[in-house]
């Protein structure tokens, strides 16, 4: 491939990755990657662009508003196009969008701006004719939206009459603005959805979005939304504004509520300002926002300057750094994992990290603790790293007061009372009893994980109530339950209960790969499972294999052949997996090898590092194994690939010193699909 012809595919499949994430976020309210991880992509699509405009189009995701409306809902047009904004990813970004406004205006002066809340929403114009609600739409791709007028009138805060006290009413108006939910609502919306057995939201932004964008009114009516208004489209009156701060006090005396949050800025600099004091003050609001959205005041010098075919040139949206967000600690829990793990975990006041919010870090084991000192009341950020669950980056001392305790782990576990040890060469604590209600809830929500026995609606909290209210205690139980057990259960109606017995009864048919994985063995993961089963090929086979059998086979080393082994001598276990094919469950033996495979994937030992923002490193894995690869966890002189998603870490260093063969995502995806 020549570099010209890598870069067009390289731009191409960009374009396409983030077509297909759009559709995701704007068309199903589902997103599938994070927020950080989308604006990456895009701002890989933007700076390859930038050096080559000559490969700019006009169908780019770069040139085009969010996404065209879908079919299921009527057509909204926007007289006046509603447009998304320009992003400033930090302050420099937001300084050099101040020097571009100067120079277009050829001006040495300093700006007035206007900085607003960037609220983490939905936009949507409401349209009022001679002061009458008459429809409202979302922004869809920034001509056509979806007809959202029945939904908007459910929402308490858009009047359906203008206010006309203060002097008369336009002709017409088209009031821009963002629909959104309170933290607290949020959260109260998901406790319910939980207990009703259905998926939660992951923010506030896709619950307000999800509870717009509905079909039946009823719904969207159930749910708790706000709107707060800021910017106008047509507006036909005798009335003329000078400024953008004119519009908006205007629109407040229309009777249309306009976030008081907002400041007046004498220049850049006072903006800037602005925002540094939000990012302490972000924690406290009882909503969620992601920035500042800074515009230029004057309206004849937003006229001056004009719009690109995305955004405007006068605005641009100063981001919150998404990787590290300022929180506090509001307590140091611990959590029994079904191992007997206890590991310690800061409770947080919530913060939205990447478009995810997060009220719980890790803090992995009392050295960690110690080291990183982190106390209950402290000022600490936090940060996510690809899907590595939340954690502490720092904690910031000099905003500690006071002198408070430094926590010690618990002498005896939180769930059973057992003693809690820490063996001389482990990091860990453990709870010393198998029987301990923790562990057992651990090992359950673990076997009816997506990769192991993928039991829809069996997360975490259901299983929790159920060993709570003394409906299940063990693995096994789960395969006999029926819909009398579940019934009378409050807040879990018949649907969901007949939901979900319908996917334990599903579950039953099992390869053996997933059977493996899903009984918890310590160190067998998804790749050491697919292992197991293509080699030793049966049950039978992998329970009866000695340590030294399993170790004979490639990428099983000593210590997680040992745990196989003592997993299966222990009479406990065995009694387990008995009960479970005495129940019914069906495990699939996978196909005996066919012939060699001779493409790329061939007997190529490949590494996974770093997060990939299209699938899970497992599914990446049976993807390569599928075509007979091998995947191992660390990298050597005998790997032949290593495949680096984003934040890789060391084994991409390792990697390039061997000089072993580095692809990235798209490559990755490239080479796979082209077999
Ligand atoms: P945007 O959210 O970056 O900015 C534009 C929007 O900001 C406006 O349309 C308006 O709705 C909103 N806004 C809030 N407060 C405002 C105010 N005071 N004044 C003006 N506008 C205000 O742009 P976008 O095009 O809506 O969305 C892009 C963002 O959405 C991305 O940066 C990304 O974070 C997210 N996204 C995520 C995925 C994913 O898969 N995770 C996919 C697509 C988009």
């Amino acid at each position: 491939m020549t570099d010209q012809e890598a870069l067009f595919s390289k731009i191409a499949d960009l374009r396409r990755l983030i077509d297909y994430h759009n559709h995701r976020y704007y068309g199903l309210d589902r997103p599938e990657i994070e927020d950080a991880d989308y604006d990456k992509l895009f701002r890989e699509l933007v700076d390859l662009e930038n050096e080559h405009p000559e490969l700019i189009t006009a169908d780019s995701p770069t040139q085009r508003v969010g996404f065209a409306p879908i079919e299921k809902f009527i057509p909204f047009q926007h007289e006046a196009p509603l447009l998304s904004l320009e992003n400033a990813m930090n302050i420099e970004e937001a300084r050099d969008f101040d020097r571009r406004v100067r120079k277009l205006l050829t001006t040495d002066a300093d700006i007035e701006y206007v900085a607003e809340l960037k609220m983490d929403g939905l936009a949507v114009e409401l349209v009022y004719e001679n002061g009458v609600l008459i429809g409202a739409g979302t922004r869809g791709d920034g001509l056509t939206g979806e007809d959202v007028s029945q939904n908007v009138k459910t929402i308490r805060s858009a009047p359906w009459r203008l206010s006309s006290k203060d002097g008369p009413l336009p002709a017409k108006l088209a009031v821009r603005g963002e629909v959104f939910i309170d933290k607290r609502d949020f959260e109260k919306l998901n406790e319910e959805r939980s207990a009703r057995g259905e998926p939660p939201f992951a923010n506030p932004r896709n619950a307000a979005a999800g509870s717009l964008r509905q079909l039946d009114p009823s719904i969207t009516a159930a749910r708790p939304l706000k709107v707060f208004f800021y910017g106008i489209g047509t507006f036909i009156s005798d009335e003329e504004f000078r400024t953008h701060s004119d519009i908006l006090n205007r629109l407040q005396r229309f009777g249309l509520p306009v976030n008081p949050e907002l400041r007046l800025c004498n220049s850049m600099g006072q903006a800037v300002s602005y925002f540094e004091e939000l990012v302490e003050k972000r924690e406290y609001l009882p909503y969620e926002i992601d920035g500042v959205v800074i515009k230029v005041n004057d309206l004849a010098a937003q006229k001056l300057l004009g719009e690109k075919s995305r955004s405007p040139r006068w605005a641009i949206a100063l981001k919150f750094s998404p990787n590290q967000v300022q929180t506090h600690v509001l307590e140091i829990g611990v959590n029994v994992g079904r191992t007997g793990i206890i590991t310690p975990v800061a409770i947080l006041n919530p913060v939205l990290v990447g478009g995810v919010r997060v009220k719980r870090a890790t803090l992995h084991n009392i050295d960690e603790i110690q080291r990183k000192d982190v106390r209950v009341g402290d000022a600490v950020l936090v940060q996510r790293a690809g899907d590595v669950i939340p954690e502490i980056a720092e904690v910031i001392k000099s905003k500690r007061t006071g002198e408070p305790d430094v926590f010690e782990m618990p002498m005896l576990c939180p769930a059973c009372s057992a003693a809690v040890v820490r063996l001389p060469d482990e990091a860990f604590h453990r709870c010393i009893n198998r029987n301990c209600p923790a562990q057992i809830k651990g090992a359950i929500v673990h076997f009816a994980s997506r990769d192991a026995m993928d039991i829809n609606g069996l997360g975490d909290r259901i299983v929790s109530r159920f060993i709570d209210e003394k409906i299940i205690y063990a693995v096994s139980d789960l395969y006999r339950l029926g819909l009398e057990n579940l019934e009378h259960l409050s807040g879990f109606g018949k649907k969901s209960a007949q939901n979900l017995l319908k996917s334990i009864e599903a579950s039953r048919h099992v390869t053996l790969s997933r059977f493996l994985y899903a009984l918890g063995i310590s160190h067998v993961g998804t790749f050491v499972a697919d292992l197991l089963a293509n080699t030793f090929g049966s049950l039978e086979r992998v329970r009866s294999a000695r340590t030294e059998d399993l170790q004979k086979t490639r990428g099983i080393g000593e210590k997680v052949a040992t745990s196989i082994a003592t997993y299966f001598s222990n009479p406990q276990n065995c009694r387990l997996v008995d009960e479970l094919l005495a129940l019914g469950v069906k495990i699939k033996n996978p196909q005996p090898a066919g012939p060699v495979k001779t493409g790329f994937w061939s007997e190529k030992t490949v590494v996974f590092t770093g997060a990939l923002s299209t699938m899970s490193r497992q599914e990446a894995g049976r993807e390569v194994s599928a075509r007979g690869a091998r995947v191992t966890e660390s990298v050597s002189a005998k790997t032949d690939v290593v495949v680096a998603g984003e934040d890789p870490g060391a084994k991409l260093d390792k990697a390039r010193k061997l000089g072993v063969r580095i692809m990235d995502e798209n490559e990755f995806i490239r080479v796979v699909s082209g077999e």
